[in-house]
């Protein structure tokens, strides 16, 4: 199974990624992953990174596509690919449709969680990041268990949160279109439980 999951912020894309991963046994390939492991890191490209990310602006395609090239080298790609906050603009899902061919890797589905604006503020506000592990967890709706060491990521500051909304409304909400006949329409606005019932009952439907 090699899926693309998309939708804004805090639609669960997370959280229901990992329902996926564990149905699935596929590998997860989150870009905001990667670039928080550079920031972590205080590589070159963390630094520039961590400037846009902070200011809920997109990192550049050229960076993402060449970060994906080299990720998608590795074996564990074999066992099914859960693509997580990639492809996020028109150009970087041109370069995955030339990439997953020379791989032999067909896309099976693209799902698409939406979940409105207005939602997606008073969720965010919530949200809180296990930065070794990358789970996240919502302090109301699914609080983290007791113990484990979560934090509020700088980028979901309300004001960033607005400014990403943007961003995918007008860069990354196209490519849902790009996709056509692969996308499953997800209510993100269930609970938890009834979204990952929703999306597996879907794509095993289309199977
Ligand atoms: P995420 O964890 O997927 O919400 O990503 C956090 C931030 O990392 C985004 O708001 C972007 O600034 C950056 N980022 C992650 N994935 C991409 C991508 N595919 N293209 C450009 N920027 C990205």
């Amino acid at each position: 199974m090699n899926l693309i999951v998309v939708g804004p912020p805090g639609c669960g894309k997370g959280t229901q990624a990992e329902a996926l991963i564990r149905k699935y046994g596929v590998v997860q390939i989150s870009t905001g992953n990667i670039l928080r492991a550079e920031i972590k890191k205080g590589s070159e490209l963390g630094v520039k990174a961590k400037e846009l990310i902070d200011k809920g602006q997109l990192v550049p395609d050229d960076v993402i596509i060449g970060m994906m090239r080299e990720r998608l080298q590795q074996d564990d790609v074999k066992q099914g690919i859960l693509f997580d906050g990639f492809p996020r603009t028109i150009p970087q899902a041109h370069a995955l449709d030339e990439l997953l061919p020379e791989l032999g890797i067909e896309l099976d589905a693209v799902v698409n969680i939406q979940v409105s604006d207005e939602e997606v503020v008073k969720r965010i506000s919530g949200r809180r990041v296990n930065i070794e592990t990358g789970a996240t967890y919502h302090i109301v709706y699914n609080p983290p268990p007791e113990g484990e060491q979560v934090i509020q990521r700088d980028d979901d500051k309300e004001e960033t949160v607005r400014e990403r909304l943007t961003v995918y409304r007008k860069q990354t909400e196209p490519i849902i279109s790009h996709y056509q006949d692969k996308v499953v329409d997800i209510d993100g606005q269930q609970p938890i439980e009834t979204v990952t019932a929703e999306i597996f009952a879907k794509l095993e439907s289309r199977s």
